[in-house]
């Protein structure tokens, strides 16, 4: 096509190639989802429907995207890592986080019914921030997801203990806020268990360890009806490799995870 005279303000586009040999990851984080999750009714500490949206959401990124190899999601936040090797747009950083942002934003509203039903619309569009952070080493990204998962940890231990003092102990929110400034994680698990007769230890996995996502193979057998050549038409069983997005709720840190998924981090 010929150029025109307005061409020369590309030349003003930054370049923001992600250096190369580097794991790139997309993380995204809900807008004001501690409004969002009051005005929507999210049952606290901890909905369950809006966890399954999340991952629904996150798995629509993995299958519609490339070179996903990994991604980790708790609370409003999904990290999502592009393997090293990825040349998808160029590596650049602003197509890649975009893309994740919309796919995962688009998919969160259009998957929302299936998981919340008729009982709870969606009030407004919600959206996600993005950031893009480059991880040279396999160390570095298993303490990236490490950080993540602690984190969940750290959130969700607070979260249960606030939640059961305020719905089961009475208190108001003021109140359990008070009580637990300066508490210690063993604190929190003696107040779980010496006052509420709850144990920590056996919450959900979902809960306690986030979701993992990753990519699966597994052997697939589908009938197929087949003519060979003089031969009757029959049902044959064809059996091929299918990749599918498997979630995990399981700890990330230890090396256990890593040597069970060796696929998934490349030298
Ligand atoms: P920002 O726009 O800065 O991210 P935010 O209000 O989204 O602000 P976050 O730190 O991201 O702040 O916190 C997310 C909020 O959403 C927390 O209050 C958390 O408890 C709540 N939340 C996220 N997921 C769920 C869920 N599945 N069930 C109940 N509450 C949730
Ligand atoms: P990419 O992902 O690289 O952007 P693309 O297929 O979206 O690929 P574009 O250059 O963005 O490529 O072109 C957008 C396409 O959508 C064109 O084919 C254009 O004709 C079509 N399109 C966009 N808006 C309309 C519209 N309102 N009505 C009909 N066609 C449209
Ligand atoms: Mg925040
Ligand atoms: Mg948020
Ligand atoms: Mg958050
Ligand atoms: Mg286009």
């Amino acid at each position: 096509m010929a150029k025109s005279k307005f061409e020369y303000v590309r030349n003003f586009e930054t370049d923001d190639t992600c250096l190369r040999n580097c794991y790139i990851v997309v993380r995204l984080d809900g807008r004001n989802f501690h409004k969002f999750t009051e005005q929507h009714k999210f049952t606290k500490p901890n909905d369950i429907r809006a966890l399954g949206l999340m991952s629904r959401s996150a798995r629509s990124v993995m299958e519609e995207l490339e070179d996903i190899v990994i991604a980790y999601g708790q609370s409003d936040e999904f990290s999502f890592v592009f393997k090293r090797t990825s040349t998808w747009f160029k590596r650049r950083a602003s197509k890649l986080m975009t893309h994740v942002a919309s796919q995962f934003s688009s998919s969160y509203v259009f998957y929302w019914k299936e998981f919340f039903g008729e009982d709870q619309p969606l009030l407004y569009p919600p959206s996600f921030d993005g950031r893009v952070v480059l991880y040279p080493s396999n160390r570095n990204l298993k303490d990236y997801l490490s950080w993540r998962q602690a984190d969940c940890h750290v959130n969700n231990l607070y979260n249960t203990v606030f939640w059961t003092l305020v719905q089961r102990g009475g208190l108001t929110t003021v109140q359990a806020e008070e009580r637990l400034k300066g508490t210690l994680a063993a604190d929190k698990n003696e107040i779980l268990f010496s006052e509420f007769n709850i144990n920590y230890n056996a919450e959900s996995p979902l809960l306690k360890k986030g979701t993992t996502l990753i990519w699966e193979k597994r052997d697939e057998t589908v009938t197929k009806r087949m003519k060979l050549p003089n031969e009757e038409e029959r049902e044959v069983a064809v059996t091929r490799s299918r990749r599918r997005v498997q979630a995990h709720h399981c700890d990330v840190i230890g090396e256990q995870f890593w040597e069970e998924h060796r696929d998934i981090l490349e030298d």
